[in-house]
């Protein structure tokens, strides 16, 4: 079967994704990403022609960009991520874990371990055809589960070469904590991993509306969505008294500005736009990660695992060093350690 891959965006920078398959003259677009902030370009959807799209997830970088697409065009996701679609896109809906037909091809999908309602695609074009969208196997939340054999991958490799465990991160930002705080978030992701974690550090701590109604979300998924033996916790949050004036605020990530938080100083977990990286740089605010992509250890087992014969590392300026590392011909890599939470 022939097949050609296009990435339109994503490849060479954390930048919007799109990917081009066409497979047997069927066209598919693998996510429609927005700009991650002002400035970055949208020219991919210039002049786009494809029978159908399928979005990952509901984060801006990866359905932002549907505003661009036309209205008619047939578009795929789970009912968790239509939520965040523009209001009163039609869209149709993509299993969360399971098999389906799109414009003839055969697509397989499983949660991504990184968001809510979030999956990897793997289509049936000739060995496989994978695609992790943003993927995580260190979530304390979010299952990842193990896709088929695919010749192909195109990876989250949003954290290049970087290969520190979640352990020690959440270790470094426990450290943090000795002062007023606000951790501004993604709601549907990491808010929610973070909520539960805040919960069993036993500190003060609130969470604003928004992550309150990530928290409902998350209970309202299927159980086999989230991973068992938070229930108790989620529901404990949001029975809770609201604090009158904690040191520490959970928030939606609304691009919040230091001067916004007179009070607090702002720790950032996640990706910086060229903005904060300023702010950091001249001492405004503080970055410490919280893992939610894949790290080299396991990008490098999920390659394995695969069988892939040939890997395109995404969302990284780092695209040959991670490829050279991901097929290098090492020894086989040892499970132990690769994936501590499954
Ligand atoms: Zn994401």
């Amino acid at each position: 079967m022939s097949l050609r891959i296009e990435v339109l965006s994503g490849l060479g920078d954390k930048a919007p994704a799109a990917i081009l398959v066409e497979a047997e003259g069927r066209r598919l677009l693998l996510d429609a990403g927005g700009a991650l902030h002002p400035g970055q370009s949208m020219a991919w959807a210039e002049g786009l022609d494809v029978d159908a799209v399928l979005i990952s997830h509901d984060h801006i970088d990866h359905i932002g960009g549907v505003s661009a697409l036309p209205a008619e065009l047939p578009l795929y996701c789970t009912g968790e991520v239509a939520a965040a679609l523009p209001s009163g896109r039609e869209w149709r809906a993509l299993p969360e874990r399971g098999q389906c037909r799109i414009a003839g091809i055969p697509v397989t999908t499983g949660q991504a371990g990184h968001s809510l309602g979030g999956v990897w695609l793997h289509l049936g074009i000739g060995d496989g055809v994978f695609y992790s969208g943003d993927a995580c196997r260190e979530s304390l939340l979010f299952p990842f589960d193990q896709p088929p054999p695919a010749r192909v991958a195109l990876l989250d490799a949003s954290y290049g070469s970087y290969d520190t465990p979640q352990a020690q991160c959440r270790e470094a930002i426990a450290q943090r904590l000795s002062e007023p705080r606000v951790l501004p978030v993604p709601v549907s992701g990491r808010a929610l991993e973070m909520a539960l974690w805040l919960d069993e550090l036993g500190v003060v701590w609130n969470l604003d509306d928004a992550c309150r109604a990530g928290l409902e979300a998350l209970l309202r998924l299927p159980r086999t969505l989230r991973r068992q033996g938070h229930d108790a916790a989620i529901r404990r949050l949001l029975d809770a008294a609201r604090k009158d004036s904690p040191l520490l605020w959970l928030v939606e990530d609304r691009d919040d500005d230091p001067q916004e938080w007179p009070a607090h100083r702002l720790l950032h977990t996640g990706y910086l736009t060229p903005r904060r990286q300023r702010q950091r740089a001249t001492g405004e605010v503080d970055w410490q990660r919280w893992n939610v992509h894949l790290r080299l250890s396991h990008m490098r087992a999920l390659t394995r695992q695969l069988g892939v014969g040939q890997v395109i590392p995404l969302f990284t300026t780092e695209v040959r060093e991670v490829s050279e590392s991901l097929m290098a011909d090492e020894p086989a890599f040892s499970e132990e350690g690769s994936d501590a939470v499954g």
